[in-house]
Order: structure tokens, then sequence, then C-alpha cells
């Protein structure tokens, strides 16, 4: 009206029954519009109103186009695999696939548009993986798993795979969306990973993963053969003071020291792990008795005991260590290294650098064991030893041809230990070495004084352990043995047994072969109880053979020991030896051998093994003439006090003899 309109026309623009606006005509006249004017006035507004509706679609489809070319680019961008397939389509075609998808299967999407998903797989059908996700299609649900694919060039990548489904505006589902993702690198990873934890980057040593694989090993293999496999826990002492105090390079070292060590004790076939620290696990297989653990767990904690350098500085390293039993002790490998574990504490509680066995009865045996040794170290020291000597009688002659020197232990509670019980623990312990050597002293210096004394000289027998014989000097002690108590070299006879011999047989060629340059005897002992070969009789150029008393026992009656008994007879003639049948107890026995030419007896028949006193006397009566009265001499050889009460010698050669004796006086225990 201020501007002076006086008709005004309003008409709604709008689009099904919804108004988007509202347009006004004004005119200055009033009633300004006719009937006509109206229909064009409607007419424009729905003009107007297409072309509103038009305009605002132009402007949304440009925007969706904006999205979408977003989402393409995002699609087309990402580094997984998409792939959409027609959920409604049989065997779910695929509709698209994205760059990466060519990228990682090798496939264009063209060549895979129409195809389904699976000829991916290749032959490869039998996998759980797939099953998971073809459940997620029949089930309309997401998916996934991680599969084997074949690339466009056959080779494999390994598919971790995600399905989602795609619902359209009524909720049905019509596509699935897939992503893939090529994790073939991460795989090899994983399986280097597992790969390369078997051994201890430190060490070398094999680490907690293998031992896994061994241990299951020897278990079954000990539940097929009926053997035990033997476990140790070793921890070191003192590891963490040295850690702590000299840093942790040099703790590294220490292990490093350590592990070498521990390698060294080891045969083939055993396990040796570092477990944890300085914590190791060994393993023996095949471990015979309980000795043989003992004997390792000795070795073992002498090695690691050795004086080592870190830094400049000398250090000691000790090991506690726990022993169980497969399968006294346990029958899985947890136990087995549970009780091992506690079996390592007791050794700690005991105050360190040993070991102990996780069973009562076992650790009752080891003390058993370390006692005797204890005692024989003092017997030593004691002079509780001393040499008895059994006559060998030679059947043609009838008279004594040598003696044999048999060790004695006069223990001061348990009586006479007879040798077979200390033997084994000697060599165990090494203590052999310096027992056998002062047995071949005394013997050939008592074989001299009988010599001295004007008796007819006999051989005089000595039992060699394989020990002594394998020593690398073992032919300059018996030249030093000899030139010390003046025996000629041809009264020493040497007793070897067969396994002795047959450990390393190359070797023992030339050892044998330097002692018989010495020009001493070799005898053939125990014969018949081991490997018994002909071959080696011959080719150690033995003089002597001793049947064992296993096989006379019975004879004549065991038709087969006589079999064999004379077999040994014939076959050693035949090689120039000479036979002396042992543990002879029965004139039967004697007679029997006799009439067979067997050269020689020794046994309970004839004589018992005797102190040197006692046999000097059957010497003097047996073998003749003598020519000074009993040189006195007793079988305890080494106490001086007891050969300072020696009788005056009336004889020439009571000086030569005295001379002798102060010989052996002065030659106290080995050690
Ligand atoms: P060996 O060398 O076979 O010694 C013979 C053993 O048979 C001796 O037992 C002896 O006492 C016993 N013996 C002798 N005659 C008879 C008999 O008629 N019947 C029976 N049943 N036995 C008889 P000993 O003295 O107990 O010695 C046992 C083993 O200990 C010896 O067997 C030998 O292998 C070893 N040994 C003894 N002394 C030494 C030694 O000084 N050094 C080494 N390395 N071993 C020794
Ligand atoms: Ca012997
Ligand atoms: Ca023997």
């Amino acid at each position: 009206m201020r501007i002076g309109c006086r008709t005004l026309a309003c008409l709604l623009i709008q689009v099904d029954e919804r108004i988007l606006s509202v347009l006004s005509i004004c005119a200055a006249d009033e009633h300004a519009f006719a009937d006509q004017e109206y229909k064009l006035f409607e007419e424009l507004v729905k003009d107007l109103a297409f072309g509103l509706v038009t305009l605002k679609a132009q402007v949304i489809k440009k925007e969706l186009e904006k999205t979408f070319l977003l989402h393409n680019h995002a699609i087309e961008a990402v580094r997984n695999g998409i792939t959409i397939t027609d959920a409604r389509q049989p065997g779910n075609p695929m509709v698209y696939a994205n760059p990466a998808f060519k990228r990682i299967t090798g496939y264009d999407s063209a060549e895979v548009v129409g195809r389904s998903l699976s000829f991916l797989n290749g032959e490869d059908h039998d996998q759980p993986g797939l099953d998971t996700i073809r459940s997620a299609i029949r089930r309309q649900k997401t998916g996934h798993a991680v599969i084997r694919n074949y690339r466009k060039d056959g080779s494999l990548f390994w598919n971790e795979i995600a399905i989602a489904p795609v619902k359209n505006s009524t909720g049905e589902v019509t596509h699935f969306v897939g992503i893939i993702d090529d994790i073939t690198d991460f795989k090899t990873y994983q399986e280097q990973l597992e790969y390369q934890p078997t051994y201890d980057e430190l060490t070398g040593l094999i680490n907690r993963n293998l031992l896994n694989d061994r241990f299951d090993q020897a278990i079954s293999y000990a539940q097929h053969n009926q053997n035990e496999v033997c476990i140790f826990v070793l921890d070191l002492d003192n590891f963490k003071v040295i850690n702590d105090a000299m840093g942790h390079s040099a703790g590294d070292e220490l292990l490093t020291i350590i592990a070498k060590r521990l390698l060294n004790c080891a045969r083939a076939g055993d396990t040796v792990t570092r477990y944890d620290g300085d914590e190791f696990v060994l393993i023996f297989p095949q471990m015979a008795k309980i000795e043989d653990a003992v004997l390792i767990a000795e070795r073992i904690i002498a090695e690691i005991s050795q004086p080592l350098q870190i830094k400049g500085h000398k250090l000691q390293g000790t090991a506690s260590i726990g022993i169980s039993f497969y399968p006294h002790d346990g029958q899985d490998k947890e136990t087995l290294l549970q009780h091992a574990d506690i079996a390592m504490y007791h050794a700690k509680d005991r105050g360190r650098n040993t070991f102990c066995f996780y069973t009562e009865e076992l650790n009752l045996r080891l003390m058993q064991r370390l006692t005797l040794e204890e005692d024989l170290r003092q017997g030593l020291k004691l002079e509780q030893f001393m040499v008895y000597y059994q006559p060998k009688l030679d059947l043609y002659s009838g008279k004594i041809s040598g003696v044999e020197a048999l060790l004695r232990w006069k223990h001061p509670e348990k009586g006479m230990i007879p040798p077979d019980q200390f033997i084994p623990l000697t060599e165990d312990t090494g203590l052999i070495l310096p027992i056998g050597e002062w047995m071949m002293r005394t013997a050939c210096l008592q074989a001299k004084v009988w010599q001295e004394a004007g008796l007819p000289p006999i051989s005089m027998a000595v039992n060699v352990s394989p020990k002594q014989l394998h020593l690398s000097q073992f032919d300059k002690t018996i030249r030093k043995v000899l030139d010390y108590s003046g025996l000629d070299a041809r009264y020493l006879d040497l007793e070897l047994t067969e396994a002795a011999v047959m450990n390393e047989p190359e070797k023992m060629v030339v050892t044998l072969t330097r002692l018989k340059e010495i020009g001493v005897q070799i005898s053939m002992d125990d014969f018949g109880t081991g490997y018994s070969s002909l071959s080696y009789l011959k080719r150690f150029s033995f003089d002597n053979l001793k049947i064992d008393k296993a096989f006379i026992k019975d004879i004549p009656i065991d038709k087969e020991d006589v079999t064999l008994v004379l077999t040994i007879i014939a076959m050693a003639h035949n090689f120039k030896l000479k036979v002396v049948a042992e543990g002879v107890e029965t004139q039967v026995q004697m007679d029997f051998l006799k009439q067979k030419n067997c050269d020689g007896i020794q046994g309970y028949f004839f004589s018992v093994p005797l102190p040197g006193r006692e046999v000097e006397k059957l010497l003097r009566k047996i073998n003749g003439k003598i020519s000074v009265p009993d040189s006195g001499l007793s079988s305890r050889i080494h106490p001086s006090s007891h050969l300072s009460k020696q009788p005056v010698y009336r004889h020439a050669k009571n000086t030569r003899i005295a001379s002798l004796k102060t010989m052996l006086a002065k030659y106290r225990c080995p050690i």
C-alpha cells in the first residue's frame, strides 16, 4: 500500500503438496488481474516449481558425484584389494575389483568380473579358512579368514580376507564386499621367527623350542626301547654376582664359555640347551645306569669349575645340577623338568657346586658312593692298601711259573673289601692311575726282592686298567718302574682285558708294540667274556691267554664249556700263546686241563691269593732250593715302620735286599 500497490496475487510454488516457496505479484490497480492472467500465473508457478526441483536435483547429483568420486578414489587407492560380488547371482560373481586386487593377484579387473572369487584357490580347496568364508556367505553374515590363494603366475600368497554383506534400502542382501590383504611376508616372517629361536643367539646352543622336540624324541625312543632318559637341570651358582659386579657383557662371556664346556662333556646324541638365563638343561637319551649319570655330573662340575679369564679377571664358575630320570621320576617333560629343578635346589642347599638326584633312593646310592670315594682317598693316605699274590702253577713242570698281583683294601670298619667293589670307582675317579702305578712298583720290587733272595725267577703279573693303558706315557711309566725296581722286563707280565684293547684298536697296536719293545710279557685276561676275537689275538701279539673262570667252573661236566675250552687251547697254541686257566678249584678240573695240554692253572685249588710272605714260603717249598731265609718282606709293602723291624740278614745278598727294602719303604702310598 505504501508503494501504491492495490492488488496482490500470492502463488504457492509446490511439488507434491510440499510448498517450496511463495511467489507474490503486485499491481497498482484494484482487481488488476483477470482469470486468464491467473491461469498464466499458475502455469508460471508450475514451471518455476519444475525449474527449482531440477536445479536442486542437479546440485544434489553434483554433490553425490563428488562423494562417489572421493569414495571411488579411496577404494582405488587403498593397499587392500577390494571386491564387490553380486549376492543375487548364482556363484556370487564379482562385479568389481579395485587396482590393489590386480597388484596382489596379478589379475586385471576385466579378467575377473563375472567370475567367482573362489578361482583364486586353485586346486587347494581343502582349507579351514574357506569353510569359514563359505559359511559366512551362506548365512549372509560377515566373515574373516586366512587362506592360501594363488596368483596369476601360480605363486602362492597368504590371503587375509574379510567379507561383509551389503543391503539395499529394503534390507535385502544384494552384494558382498570383500577386502583382501596379502600377508605372505608376515607369514614368512612368522615362520622365520619359529625357525630362528631354536638356537640361542648368545651361546649357539639349542634353546627351549628345540629342546621340546628333542625331549619328545628321547621319550618316545625310550618308550620304544624301554631305556631310561636322564635329565640334568644345571644352574650356575655365582652368575648374578659376576653379572652385577662386572657387567652384562662379562656375564655373556661367562655363559658362552660355560656353554662350550658343557658341549665338551656331551656325547653325540645328547642335548645341551640354554633354557633360561644361566639355567641349562641337558638330556641324555640313552643313559644306561645311574653311575653314568654320576660320572657325567662329576665331569661337568669339574669342567665348569676350571678357572677362567674374563676381562682380565681370573674367575671360577661353579654349578648345581639336579637330575631326574624318565620313566622313574616322571612320564612327561614338564614333570621331569620340574623334578630335576627340585633336585637342583637340593644341590644348592647342599652347598652348591654339586649335584643331586630327584629320587631319594638314588641320592642314597650317591651318598654311599661319595662315602666310598672319600674312604678310598683316606685309605690311600692311611696306607690301607696292600698287595696279595696268587701263584700260577705250570702244569708241565709242576712249579710256580708266576704270580698275579691282586689289590687288597683293608678297611678299618668294613674289613677286607674285594677289588670288584672299589676298582670301578677308582677307574671313574681316576684314582686308578696313582693306585695302578703304585701296584706296579710294589709288585716289581717284590719280584726283585724274591730274586735277590735267591729264589728262581718267576713272572709277576699285574692287572692293567683300560685307563692306564690309554695313557699316552704308559710305556714310559713301565720303563721307569722297571728301572726303579731293577727287575728284568721279561719277568713283568701285563694282564689286559679284551675291552681295554678293543676300545681303540689302532692306537692299541702302537701301544702294545711299544710295550713289546720294552720286553715285557702281555697276557689277555678274562678271555671269553668279551669280544674273544681271534684276529685280534694275532694282531696284538699276546704272549699268554687266560681263560676266564666262568668257563672253567663247570668243566668237565658241561660239554659246551668243554668244547669252548678245548677250542681256546688249540687256537691259542696255534698262535703260539701259552694258556692259563683261571679259577681252577678242583683236582678234576686240573687233571682235565693238564690232559688237554693247558699250560698252566691259577685258582683256589692250588692256592688262594696270599700275602707276599706266604707266597715266598710256597716258592721255597715248590720252586726249589733257597739261598736265604725268609726275607721277611710283608705283603703290606709300604709302611716303613713295619720294614724297620726286619730280621738281620746273614746272607751276602742281604745288603742288596736291605737296600731294595729301603726303596720300598721310601715309596709310600700313591697320594
Ligand atoms: P682277575 O684279574 O680276573 O683276578 C682274578 C680274580 O679271581 C681274583 O679276584 C682272584 O681272587 C679270583 N680267583 C682266583 N682263583 C679263584 C678261584 O679258584 N675261584 C674263584 N671263584 N675266584 C678265584 P679278586 O682279587 O677279587 O680280583 C677281582 C678283579 O679285580 C680282578 O680280576 C681284576 O680284574 C681286578 N683287580 C684286582 N687287582 C687289581 C689291580 O691291581 N689293578 C687292576 N686294574 N685291577 C685289579
Ligand atoms: Ca687278572
Ligand atoms: Ca682274570
